[in-house]
């Protein structure tokens, strides 16, 4: 769903790379880009395929999946207003090998592919942007394969939560179990265990397909280091970006007392 006449100057300012872009660049963008209303679930790009279009979400949280050719899938990333996906276009690279799906509703700001090049070789301060925010992202990944191998599920799961209202500074979304099956690449009857113990600890309530967490600090306590890493350099990146209106900086994530991981974070 779309609307055609996207107020691309306003909603610039609530996606730290649309922020990064100059005003006179922007207006010129307008044209070439329409504002979405994305649905939980909703696929935004299929791994391996073209880019004929860069999603900077506003308010949606996006999971970028990685593939193997048997089919296997797992989240390898998460994008939320901090970033882009498709961002290889503006390098003149053209497949993004992600399956990028939204899990948290809401709006994406979709620009064409062929008019991002140009603002990212005429604009200097842009690429450095991009630059840093593809450093954020690498970390991100190579957090990934860490987490995905060593670290038990409801650690990851508490993780994820955490991360995810570090992009939307909500505490109740929408979310079914066999999504998070997917995000976290296990069966559904072992996400239903990791959760069961989270509610057990009072750190998080589930209901009818909604999820709250109501216990932040709890919760970040019982995510794994991972959390810490992947966000110590995302609030590096929006304080570099000045991008200070970040659901991240403007909640308690970065300033969350943490207590000693254990070490009992092996599967
Ligand atoms: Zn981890």
């Amino acid at each position: 769903m779309f609307r055609e006449k996207p107020q691309l100057l306003s909603l610039s300012a609530h996606n730290a790379l649309l922020a990064g872009i100059s005003k006179e660049r922007l207006r010129i963008l307008a044209s070439r880009c329409r504002m979405l209303e994305m649905e939980s679930g909703s696929v935004l790009h299929e791994w391996g395929q073209p880019i004929r279009h860069l999603y900077f979400p506003i308010d949606a949280v996006i999971s970028l999946f990685a593939s193997s050719p048997d089919g296997g899938l797992i989240e390898a990333a998460i994008v939320g207003c901090e970033g882009v996906i498709g961002w290889p276009a503006a390098i003149s690279q053209s497949k993004f090998c992600f399956r990028a799906v939204t899990h948290v509703r809401g709006t994406i700001v979709q620009v064409e592919e062929s008019a991002i090049q140009k603002i990212f070789y005429q604009e200097r301060s842009w690429r450095l942007i991009v630059a840093a925010y593809i450093h954020v992202f690498t970390i991100q990944l190579a957090q990934s394969a860490i987490c995905n191998n060593q670290h038990s599920v409801e650690r990851r799961l508490a993780r994820w939560l955490m991360a995810t209202k570090a992009r939307t500074g909500l505490t109740l979304f929408p979310i079914t179990h066999e999504l998070l099956s997917e995000i976290l690449g296990t069966i559904r009857p072992v996400v239903t265990v990791a959760a069961r113990s989270l509610k057990k600890k009072r750190l998080i309530h589930y209901q009818r397909g909604n999820l709250t967490i109501t216990n932040p600090a709890g919760l970040a306590n019982a995510a794994c280091s991972c959390y810490d890493v992947v966000h110590g350099e995302l609030g590096a990146f929006l304080m570099l970006c000045k991008f200070t209106s970040h659901p991240f900086l403007r909640g308690p994530g970065l300033a969350l007392p943490r207590t000693e991981k254990g070490r009992d974070e092996k599967r």
